[in-house]
């Protein structure tokens, strides 16, 4: 059973009333279940300290999935039949003796268990402990984990070592939910599944590459978590990266765990590593102000927290990647909060044609750029000159044209499942693809870890950025130094 391929018959979740279980893991689970994906006879038993019984659990869910479901995903028989898979027990995971009456719940594991812990990092080690001490930890269970996985190396190698005491490496699915996403896969599809990318993906054919995630919202109700993380643990250290190594491996031999993590582990391994002199030139943090959002007047990071802090809500940063084909190639991250739009991309900035034959005739050229929307919308896009109609007495007009790739529309017809939803059934049977391997999140931190001293060397404290905006000035300045503008319409 482990690290094969062969789905389990049990799921047991830890966090089973919390946000994320009531916003994602339920809808989920149930999506699955409605177009037959699950096995069979898989039992769900959801765990937490309020006391329930399953009765009152499925009640619960129930309640969820009326508020979270799509209007066309509600339907009422597969909806009960999908409760009926639903059992509950309460418990306190902190409490490492209490561990028995849960494993009595969840009964004989011989035929494959994971468990998904959607709880608070502090909660690892004692479920670790009482999921072992149980017998829940055995050859034929897997455990899958929720970020935040430590805050630096060293908690993160913590966690990791922790977790290795009971499961084996082919038994630990670490979740970034955007590996989930369709359109990070697509990058995989679009970078080797077509043939005319690849001679030109490399310091030769590219100039710059930008990965943006702009949020829109503030701190919500995440106030405790984010003022001890800052944008650079909460999105840089995972996704950001992810989105990097994808963008920037090697081809690998096969679409399986193995070789697609070996190259991305590759990549983490060739960033350059930011030394605490190089941080002020190659890093800019904000933190965002009162403004308006859409339209909406918005209080300031520190109003809505209520005290005062440093925290980062917004960093950019000018990455290298050190190895033969990125060789002088910036990858410029953004990412903050209450900015101007929602927004997840990726642009990927070609070098210009070597000589322009239109100069003499007035005509004006615009390097292309490859943009990969992940959010709000998904699609790809590819910028391209094309001459506007006329007869060109005044000169030839020139103007940059998108050449799209909507997957929205193309895949119109096709069910768009959430990030949790694929990573949920891989879990459920076993494939570790889209899944974080140890090594890759230790190389990810050692190199965050680096910025962070950085700025504590530097004495660096968080710019102030109107709500609403791109960020600081500064950011801008970060790219414009080079000659490189922000992708930002
Ligand atoms: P949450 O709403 O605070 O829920 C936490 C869950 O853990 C609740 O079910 C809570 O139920 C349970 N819990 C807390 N202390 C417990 C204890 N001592 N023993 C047993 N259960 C306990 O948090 P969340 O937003 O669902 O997030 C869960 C995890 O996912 C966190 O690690 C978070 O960082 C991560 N995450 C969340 C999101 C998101 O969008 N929400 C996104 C990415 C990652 P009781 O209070 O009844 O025990």
């Amino acid at each position: 059973m482990p690290g094969t391929r062969q789905p389990v018959a049990k799921l047991l979740l830890f966090g089973a009333t919390g946000d994320l279980a009531q916003r994602m893991l339920l809808p989920s689970l149930y999506g699955l279940h409605a177009d037959g994906l699950l096995p069979e006879a898989l039992t769900i038993t959801g765990t937490a300290r309020a006391e329930h019984d399953d009765a009152d659990y499925q009640k619960f869910a129930e309640k969820a999935l009326k508020q979270f479901l799509p209007e066309d995903r509600k339907d009422a028989d597969k909806i009960k039949s999908f409760l009926h898979r639903l059992g509950y027990q309460p418990h306190d995971a902190s409490d490492v003796e209490g561990y028995k009456t849960l494993a009595e719940k969840v009964g004989d594991v011989s035929g494959g268990l994971a468990i998904f812990l959607s709880t608070a990092p502090s909660l690892f080690e004692p479920v670790i402990k009482g999921l072992a001490t149980a017998g829940l930890a055995g050859e034929t269970v897997r455990i899958g984990l929720e970020k935040p996985l430590g805050y630096d190396l060293a908690s993160s190698r913590e966690i990791n070592d922790t977790v290795a005491t009971a499961f084996s490496e082919d038994r630990t699915f670490r979740i970034d939910h955007y590996l989930g996403k369709e359109t990070v896969q697509n990058i995989m599809a679009l970078r080797f599944g077509n043939s005319f990318f690849e001679p030109i993906w490399n310091a030769q054919g590219i100039d710059n590459i930008q990965i943006t995630i702009a949020e829109t919202v503030g701190l919500e109700d995440r106030a405790s978590y984010y003022d001890g993380a800052g944008a650079l643990r909460d999105m840089v250290a995972n996704h950001m990266l992810q989105l990097l190594a994808l963008v920037a491996m090697e081809a690998p031999a096969k679409f399986d765990g193995a070789a697609i993590r070996d190259e991305k582990a590759k990549v983490f391994r060739s960033m350059r590593p930011i030394a605490p002199d190089q941080v002020p030139a190659n890093t800019v943090t904000g933190q965002y102000g009162a403004g308006a959002v859409k339209g909406e007047i918005v209080k300031g990071y520190i109003d809505e927290l209520g005290q005062p802090s440093t925290t980062e809500t917004f960093v950019a940063i000018k990455a290298h990647v050190d190895n033969w084909r990125w060789q002088g190639v910036p990858f410029y991250l953004r990412t903050g909060k209450r900015m101007t739009t929602r927004r997840s991309e990726i642009a990927i900035q070609f070098k210009p044609v070597p000589h322009s034959m239109f100069r003499n005739r007035g005509g004006l050229l615009q390097p292309n750029v490859l943009v990969i929307r992940l959010q709000p919308e998904e699609y790809i896009q590819i910028l391209m000159m094309a001459k506007e109609p006329g007869l060109d007495r005044e000169g030839i007009r020139l103007r940059e044209l998108p050449l799209n790739l909507s997957l929205d529309a193309a895949f119109a017809g096709k069910p768009r499942r959430i990030a949790y939803e694929r990573l949920l059934l891989d879990l459920i049977e076993g494939d570790q693809t889209l899944f974080v391997r140890r090594d890759e999140v230790e190389a990810q931190w050692e190199w965050i870890d680096a910025i962070r001293a950085g700025w504590t060397a530097n004495d660096t404290k968080p710019k102030s950025y109107p709500s609403g905006s791109w960020g600081p000035s500064a950011a801008i300045a970060l790219t414009e130094r080079d000659g490189v503008t922000w992708q930002d319409d």
